[in-house]
């Protein structure tokens, strides 16, 4: 079986990474979130204040970005985790605020140049599931395999909202809701690698898709890619 590069692209909350993860398990393949990258990313600017609910300052993130190291470890349970210079920051990068910041500074095209130049080194011997939003289109073009995964806002905001709940987290469906198409409209709009479908690529709408018909769609898909010519 020849080894591919899978990408996974599509709206934010639709589990790209839940697919992605499954895929990277059964098949042994290295698994990279690049949304973790780019809340990574945005977790440093917080931090240091260069980004808060209203301005970037795109100057002192330009300064910066080459020192921003970002790597995925797998933890004693066999989750990979997103570290930042060194820095286990895994839950912190999945609150609403990152999530928010990331949407905003992957806009910035300095920043997007630096996290497609590391995803492309991570992907140089295949055998990689990538998911984002760019993969199929900018970071790997050429991937063997590519997946455009779709479902409707409200759906993605109830699985969003009940993921949150469950980790106790103090939040509203509303908040959720208008934080999803809030991000869908930046990440189909912006003038550096919108949101779209690669021409080559699968659409998969799970809307009413259970996650075993999903799977069962996607390595069927990895089956007949990685057996033929
Ligand atoms: O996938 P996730 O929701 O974690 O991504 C966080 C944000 O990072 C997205 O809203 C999107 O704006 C941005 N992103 C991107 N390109 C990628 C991955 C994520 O612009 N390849």
């Amino acid at each position: 079986m020849k080894k591919i590069i899978v990408a996974i692209d599509g709206f934010s909350s639709c589990g790209k990474s839940t697919m992605a993860k499954k895929l990277a398990g059964e098949t042994g393949y290295i698994y990279v979130d690049t949304g973790a990258m780019y809340r990574a990313v945005s977790l440093y600017c917080i931090q240091n204040g260069w980004m808060t609910e209203t301005d970037m300052n795109e100057v002192e993130i330009k300064k910066h970005i080459h020192s921003i190291r970002i790597d995925f470890r797998t933890n004693a349970e066999g989750i990979s985790e997103t570290y930042l210079n060194n820095k286990n920051v895994e839950s912190e990068i999945r609150t609403l605020e990152v999530a928010n910041g990331a949407s905003r500074v992957s806009t910035l095209g300095f920043v997007r140049r630096e996290l497609v130049r590391q995803q492309q080194l991570m992907g140089e011997k295949k055998g990689i599931v990538m998911d984002g939003r760019d993969i199929g289109t900018v970071v790997f073009p050429t991937a063997e395999l590519k997946i455009f995964l779709t479902a409707s806002p409200e759906i993605r905001a109830e699985r969003r909202y009940l993921e949150m709940k469950e980790k106790d987290e103090n939040v509203i469906f509303e908040e959720v809701l208008a934080n999803v198409l809030e991000r869908d409209d930046r990440d189909q709009n912006r003038a550096e690698s919108p949101l779209r479908k690669a021409d080559d690529a699968f659409v998969i709408d799970n809307s009413v898709l259970t996650e075993k018909q999903q799977q069962d769609i996607l390595k069927k898909l990895f089956v007949e890619k990685t057996t033929s010519n």
